[in-house]
């Protein structure tokens, strides 16, 4: 055994991000006078110092290999002051000072097959939790969803033809992280948990599982002489929350996992409240390794938005205009039993789904 003592932890937390920006923009950090948009993928923005900056955003799948990783970082170093930065939804934006390293760098970026985009009236990119690569519950891949997704939206990512900018995001679980967003594509489970009774007693703390039912659903059993839980089906929404406190509670199903859209959600800002998103396509089939429905349901939806919004309208806002009815009208999208939110607490909530508003 080697008599090295061990490290001690450094309990500095995360290190000051300040040291990573570019130096322009540490400068004149709080004080831009404007930005504008020169093209697709381009912002200059200029500070009250008359001092500039030009980011040039590339979409990435998120999940990076250590190869892609070196080869963008090695763009950054050559092209682009050597400074790199991650927007939230997985794009990768370089920084320039000087107008003229923006098309030698846009044209290293193509070069290594990298695509520029995703600024203003664009999609961009997909924002996905972690799927089958990393978390522990997850009904689908999300990395999956979202290369599927893009390859088929690349123009749109590309261009600036949308009404207005479109987020899409994506959950494959349906309770935690993700799923928020103008489109969202997450996780639907169809069937209650199928439990394997011989794990119960040595995987799960039983209490714990009970309370995290928000249906109150599950009771502690007696199978076979151990110590288990049982599900009351009829009261169960299949919402999945017992299953991350207790495998056992296996509600992950290759046939009844289905993946289901939302349309709408959006965030407070200056001029309007908070929109929640509603469902419009449910029972989707979770088909892997390309997902063609749900991507053929998302391009719809865009199609219709594109051709009928407003210039400025984000999806909630068409929405709000043109209603509800129309909504499924134009996009083909029937509408069925499962849009209606039955459950008995619908009393509350009545307005998350998208037959009454009120
Ligand atoms: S959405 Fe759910 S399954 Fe996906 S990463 Fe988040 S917690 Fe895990
Ligand atoms: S799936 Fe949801 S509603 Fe059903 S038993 Fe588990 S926690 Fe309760």
């Amino acid at each position: 055994m080697s008599d090295d003592k061990p490290r001690s932890p450094i309990e500095s937390g995360c290190p000051d991000g300040f040291q990573y920006i570019h130096p322009v923009m540490r400068k004149n950090y709080g004080q831009w006078k404007f930005h504008e948009h020169p093209k697709p993928g381009v912002l200059r923005h200029v500070a009250y110092s008359g001092d500039e900056i030009w980011t040039v955003r590339v979409g990435t799948q998120r999940i990076l290999d250590v190869f892609s990783l070196r080869e963008l970082c090695d763009i950054g170093d050559e092209f682009a002051d050597g400074y790199i930065h991650f927007t939230i939804r997985s794009n990768v934006e370089y920084m320039v000072s000087d107008p003229a390293k923006v098309e030698p760098l846009i044209e290293a970026i193509t070069a290594k097959g990298y695509i520029v985009g995703g600024t203003k009236n664009s999609v961009a990119m997909l924002s996905h939790t972690q799927g089958w690569l990393h978390c522990d519950i997850p009904g689908t891949d999300a990395s999956g969803v979202v290369k599927s997704m893009m390859d088929e939206l690349i123009d749109e990512f590309r261009e600036c033809n949308m009404p207005n900018r479109v987020h899409i995001t994506t959950s494959c679980c349906q309770i935690n992280c993700g799923g928020q967003g103008d489109i969202a594509i997450n996780i639907q489970h169809t069937k209650p948990p199928k439990i394997n009774h011989d794990l119960v007693s040595n995987v799960c703390e039983r209490p714990s599982v009970v309370a995290r039912c928000p249906v109150a659903a599950i009771r502690p059993a007696m199978v076979n002489g151990k110590p288990s839980l049982e599900v009351d089906e009829k009261k169960c929404i299949c919402c999945g929350a017992c299953f991350p406190p207790c495998p056992p509670m296996q509600i992950n199903d290759a046939e009844h996992s289905k993946l289901a859209v939302w349309v709408g959600g959006n965030h407070s800002n200056a001029r309007s409240k908070p929109t929640f998103q509603k469902l419009v396509a449910a029972g989707i089939p979770n088909n892997p390794p390309r997902w063609p429905e749900a991507t053929a349901i998302v391009k719809n939806i865009l199609k219709a938005y594109k051709e009928d919004a407003k210039d400025w309208e984000r999806i909630n806002d068409w929405i709000e205009r043109i209603g509800w009815p129309r909504f499924f009208e134009v996009t083909n999208l029937p509408f069925t039993k499962y849009h209606i939110d039955n459950w008995r607490g619908a009393r509350n909530s009545l307005n998350a789904s998208t037959h009454i508003r009120f």
